[in-house]
């Protein structure tokens, strides 16, 4: 279990993170969602014992996490952090790169291993390329396949997937996560995309003034959001009084209704339209299957 115990942290005087407190069960997988600057990867760096605290405590099972003032060499065997700009080995090959630290005493296990990551992280074909040459996307590829390399107890990943492309990500993040579980690796990620957390994450945590928010399941979090801030994180939303927040996928089309909107814009989306309305002098934003027509009166009702 990790236990971070009313930690708080700043750079300078002012303060990033206040009372931070949680707890993650071993095996389990916490996502970290918050905006661009609310602390996500300095939570992560904290848990790494990259700085000190200004107060409160890490806990890995029995083991204080503790930062350069206690511990000459950051970081711990059994965590690995895969953070935002990776350190990779340019000149040497991804092979090499994701094996470096797995012993030469073992050949044949070092050899089988290196090449299961080869293939959780889909980087086969390039398993003799120089990292040098690799795009941004396949260098992050060969960073997770590394930190997973010595089989740690506990993952901290920021920002993950951010340099993948979508032909990539889908099944990268699959395969990353249920490798994790397989080998109930604790997992704690950062990320401020909602696909890398729904059907993934065990808990939330929202980070936003210096705190932490909400810390929910991310069905409860989805199906109650309570703030603009977290819906937002989830898709379109709109706040309709008296029904509070409300998802573009919520509002639905009907025949007749005392609730009524005009038309202004459609928006392709793929799987469906958002079709920009005016209710009550205001935009508000529907999901809809087909495209409508400008100018026109729509009636609409709310199912949440
Ligand atoms: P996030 O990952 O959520 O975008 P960060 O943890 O990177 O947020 O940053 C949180 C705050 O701390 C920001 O205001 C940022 O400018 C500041 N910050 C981050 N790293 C440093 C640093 N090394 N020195 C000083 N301030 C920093
Ligand atoms: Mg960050």
């Amino acid at each position: 279990m990790l236990k971070v115990e009313n930690v708080s942290f700043g750079y300078t005087k002012t303060k990033v993170l206040e009372s931070i407190d949680f707890k993650v069960k071993t095996g389990e997988n916490l996502a970290i969602i918050g905006k661009s600057g609310s602390g996500k990867s300095t939570l992560l760096k904290l848990i790494h014992g990259k700085y000190d605290l200004d107060e409160g405590q890490i806990f890995w099972n029995a083991k204080e996490i503790q930062g350069p003032k206690f511990n000459l060499v950051v970081g711990y065997d059994f965590m690995k952090f895969v953070t935002q700009e990776f350190d990779l080995m340019p000149f040497t090959t991804v092979t090499e790169n994701i094996g470096e630290h797995l012993s030469n005493f073992y050949p044949e296990k070092k050899q089988k291993r290196t090449s299961e990551l080869i293939k959780i992280v889909e980087l086969e074909e390039f398993a003799k390329t120089k990292v040098k040459d690799l795009s941004g996307g396949q260098k992050q590829r060969v960073a997770l396949a590394r930190a997973l390399a010595k089989q740690p107890k506990i993952l901290l990943l920021d920002e993950p997937f951010s340099h993948i492309d979508n032909f990539k990500k889908q099944s990268l993040r699959r395969n990353i996560f249920n490798h994790l579980k397989a080998n109930n690796i604790t997992c704690i990620v950062a990320t401020h995309d909602k696909n890398d957390v729904l059907g993934f994450a065990d808990e939330i945590i929202v980070l936003h003034n210096k705190k932490i928010i909400a810390k929910k399941t991310p069905q409860n979090l989805y199906r109650n959001p309570k703030l603009p801030l977290i819906a937002s994180f989830f898709g379109e939303f709109n706040e309709i009084e008296p029904y509070g927040i409300v998802y573009a996928n919520q509002i639905k089309v009907v025949e007749d209704s005392d609730l009524k909107a005009i038309v202004k814009q459609c928006y392709f989306n793929g799987d469906f339209w958002l079709v920009e309305a005016e209710y009550n002098s205001e935009s508000i934003f529907i999901q809809h299957k087909n495209e409508l027509e400008k100018e026109v009166e729509i009636a609409f009702h709310i199912t949440k």
